[in-house]
C-alpha cells in the first residue's frame, strides 16, 4: 500500500472504473432474467411481440457495453500503476544500495543484490498491480452480486455462503506457508544468480583454468534446491486447489437442492436462472479471492527481501557535522591517529592495530611493506570506504567522517586496478563531477586536457580515432592496463584534490607503461600543491617521497629500528626492517 500511495489519484480513478465495471457485470444476470421474464410472461398471456422484450434486452446490451468499457479503462490504469510502482521500487532500492557502507558489499554477493533488484522487484510490482486490480474487482463484484442475490432470496444467499469460513481458514494457513516458501525459493534463485554473475564476470579466468564444469555444477546445485522448493509448493498447491475448487461446488449442490425444493413450491424460471448465474459469479469470486490471497502471500515473501534492503540503515554514517568546508580552506594534512581496524567480513581479525601516521600538507608519503600488511587498508580508511573501530582518520585535524559530500573533491584516489566505465574517455575523466562543475563544458575543457597531460595520458588519447570522445568499452576493456591507469590518474586530478591517494598504481603494468605512469606520479609529487599518499612496493616509485612508512604485521618487524627521514626533518620517522629500505 505504501508503494502505491504516491499514485493514489490514479488508483482512485481505477477504483471508480472498477466499481462501474463490477456493477455493470452484476446487472447482467438481472437484465437476462428480466428479458426471459418478459418473453415467458408475453407467451403465457398470448401477447408476445418483439417490442415486449426489446426494452430489457437493450438494458442487457447497455450493461454489457458499460462493463466492457469500464473494465478496459480499469485494466489500463492498473498497468500504468504497476509500471510506476516497479520504477519507484527499483529506484528506492538502488538509492538505498548506493548509500550502504562498502563493508556490506564485502559480505553480500553481487548476484544476490541484482536478483533482488530484478526478480524480486518485478514480482512485487507485478503482484501489487495485478492483485490490487483483481482483489478490488473481486470484492466489488462480490458485494454487488451479494446485493442482487439478497434481493432475490435471503435463504438461498445464506446457503451459498455456507463454505466461506472453511475457505478463509484454509487460504490463510496455506498463504502463510506460501510466503515462507517463496522467501526460500527466491533466496535459492539469488544464490544461483550469484554463481552465474561471478562466473560470467570472470569468464577469462574460468576459461583459463577450465572452470566451466565446476561453475555449471555449482549453478546446477543451486537450481536443484530451487526446484525442490518449487516441487514442495506444487504439492501443497495440489491439495489446496482441490479443496478450494471442491467447496464451492459443494455449496452449489446445496443451493441447487434448495432451489429444486423451491421450484416445487412454484419458484419462477427467470428467477431460478438469475440465481444460478449469480451463483456462478459468486463461485468465480471465491476462487479468485483464494488465489489472490496465496499470490499476495508469495509476493510478500519477495517484498520482505526487497524492503529489508530498501530500509536498511548503513552501518557507517557520514556525519557532515559542520556542513561543507570550502575547498580553498582545506590544506590537506592527513593523519591516522591510533587507528585499529578489521574488515566486516572478518571482524575477528585485526588488520591495523593502534596505527598512527601523518602526512603534512603538500608533502608525499610512501607506504611500503610486505603484501597483506595493511597499506591499501590505510588508503581505504582515508577514502572513507570504511570507518576505523578505534582511533581517528583526520583531514586537517578533523575526522574525515564529518566532512560533507565534497569530500570526494578534496581527496581523490587511483586504485590498484582502476575501473573505467563504458563511456567516452572524457566522461570517464569527468566521472562523478556535478553538472555545474567548471570542468564540465560543452567543448573539451582545458581542465580535462591539463589533467590528462599531468597524468601522461594526453598523447595517447590524441592518437585515438575519436580522441577524448573515444569509447573505452565496458570496464575499459578496449584500453591497455597502463592507459587505464593514466586515465584513472587524470580522473583523480581533474578534481584538483588536496589529497591524492595512489594505491600501487604501477603494480600491474609492463615496463613501458610503468615508466609512463611513474613519470605521471613524479610529476605530481614534484608539484607540492597537493598531499600525495603512495602505496608501492617498488623503490623507484617511492624514491621521491618525503617520508616512508613501513606498514607490516607485528611479526614482520623482527628488527625494529628508527630512522629519521632526511627530507622531512620534522621528527617523523620510519620504523622498519624491510629489506628495500
Ligand atoms: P596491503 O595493501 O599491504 O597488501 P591490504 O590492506 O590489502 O594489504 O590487506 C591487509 C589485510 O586485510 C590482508 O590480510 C587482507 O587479506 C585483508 N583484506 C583486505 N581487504 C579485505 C576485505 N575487503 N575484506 C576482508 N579482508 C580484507
Amino acid at each position: 500500500m505504501a508503494l502505491l500511495w504516491p499514485d493514489r489519484a490514479l488508483l482512485g480513478m481505477a477504483l471508480c472504473f472498477l466499481v462501474g465495471a463490477a456493477v455493470s457485470q452484476a446487472f447482467l444476470p438481472h437484465c437476462l432474467s428480466e428479458t426471459l421474464k418478459a418473453i415467458i410472461d408475453g407467451q403465457a398471456s398470448g401477447q408476445l411481440a418483439v417490442s415486449t422484450f426489446t426494452g430489457p434486452l437493450s438494458n442487457l446490451l447497455l450493461a454489457a457495453i458499460a462493463g466492457a468499457f469500464f473494465s478496459s479503462l480499469r485494466g489500463a490504469c492498473f498497468i500504468i500503476i504497476g509500471a510506476r510502482a516497479s520504477v519507484r521500487l527499483r529506484r528506492q532500492l538502488l538509492e538505498s544500495l548506493l548509500k550502504q557502507e562498502v563493508g556490506f558489499f564485502d559480505t553480500t554477493k553481487t548476484g544476490e543484490i541484482t536478483s533482488r533488484l530484478t526478480q524480486d522487484c518485478q514480482r512485487v510490482a507485478d503482484q501489487v498491480s495485478f492483485n490490487v486490480n483483481f482483489f478490488s474487482r473481486t470484492v466489488v463484484e462480490l458485494v454487488a452480486t451479494l446485493c442482487f442475490m439478497l434481493s432475490y432470496s435471503t435463504e438461498l444467499t445464506m446457503i451459498s455462503f455456507a463454505t466461506v469460513p472453511l475457505v478463509a481458514v484454509l487460504s490463510n494457513r496455506v498463504g502463510h506457508y506460501m510466503q515462507k516458501l517463496s522467501e526460500e525459493t527466491q533466496q535459492k534463485l539469488a544464490d544461483a544468480n550469484a554463481v552465474a554473475e561471478e562466473a560470467l564476470s570472470s569468464i577469462a579466468t574460468v576459461r583459463t583454468f577450465g572452470g566451466q564444469i565446476y561453475e555449471q555444477r555449482r549453478f546446477q546445485e543451486n537450481l536443484q534446491k530451487f526446484y525442490h522448493l518449487e516441487s514442495r509448493r506444487a504439492k501443497v498447491y495440489i491439495g489446496y486447489l482441490f479443496v478450494i475448487m471442491m467447496l464451492p461446488h459443494l455449496s452449489n449442490c446445496l443451493v441447487l437442492f434448495q432451489i429444486g425444493r423451491l421450484c416445487v413450491q412454484g419458484l419462477s424460471a427467470p428467477v431460478l436462472l438469475a440465481f444460478v448465474f449469480y451463483l456462478q459469479t459468486l463461485n468465480g469470486c471465491f476462487n479468485s479471492l483464494a488465489d489472490i490471497y496465496t499470490n499476495i502471500m508469495q509476493a510478500l515473501g519477495s517484498a520482505t527481501r526487497v524492503f529489508e534492503l530498501v530500509h536498511r540503515t548503513p552501518r557507517q554514517q557520514l556525519q557532515n557535522l559542520g556542513g561543507e568546508i570550502p575547498k580553498e580552506l582545506v590544506r590537506g594534512h592527513i593523519e591516522l591517529k591510533d587507528v585499529s581496524f578489521s574488515y566486516p567480513a572478518h571482524p575477528e581479525r585485526l588488520v591495523l592495530q593502534n596505527l598512527s601516521l601523518e602526512c603534512p600538507p603538500g608533502k608525499a608519503i610512501a607506504l611500503v611493506g610486505p603484501s597483506g600488511g595493511g597499506k591499501s587498508t590505510c588508503v581505504a580508511l582515508i577514502q572513507r570506504l570504511y570507518g576505523p573501530h578505534q582511533g581517528h582518520v583526520l583531514l586537517d585535524q578533523r575526522d574525515v567522517l564529518e566532512y560533507g559530500e565534497n569530500y570526494t573533491e578534496l581527496v581523490s584516489a587511483v586504485s590498484q586496478e582502476p575501473l573505467l566505465f563504458g563511456c567516452s574517455i572524457r566522461e570517464n575523466i569527468l566521472y562523478g563531477l556535478p553538472d555545474d562543475h567548471p570542468a564540465r563544458t560543452d567543448a573539451l575543457s582545458p581542465d580535462v586536457v591539463s589533467a590528462a597531460c599531468l597524468a601522461n595520458a594526453h598523447h595517447f588519447i590524441q592518437q585515438m580515432a575519436d580522441g577524448y570522445d573515444s569509447c573505452v568499452g565496458e570496464r575499459g576493456v578496449q584500453l591497455s592496463g597502463g592507459q587505464k591507469q593514466r586515465i584513472a590518474i587524470a580522473r583523480a586530478l581533474v578534481r584538483k584534490p588536496q589529497v591524492l591517494l595512489l594505491d600501487e598504481a604501477t603494480s600491474a603494468l609492463d615496463a613501458e607503461s610503468e615508466l609512463q605512469v611513474q613519470m605521471a606520479i613524479n610529476n605530481l609529487v614534484a608539484h607540492h600543491d597537493m598531499t600525495v599518499v603512495i602505496v608501492a612496493h617498488r623503490l623507484s616509485t617511492v624514491k621521491k617521497a618525503d617520508v616512508i612508512y613501513v606498514i607490516a604485521p607485528r611479526r614482520e618487524l623482527v628488527r625494529p629500528s628508527l630512522r629519521r627521514n632526511r627530507n622531512m626533518g620534522s621528527g617523523r620517522f620510519v620504523r622498519g626492517s624491510w629489506p628495500y629500505y
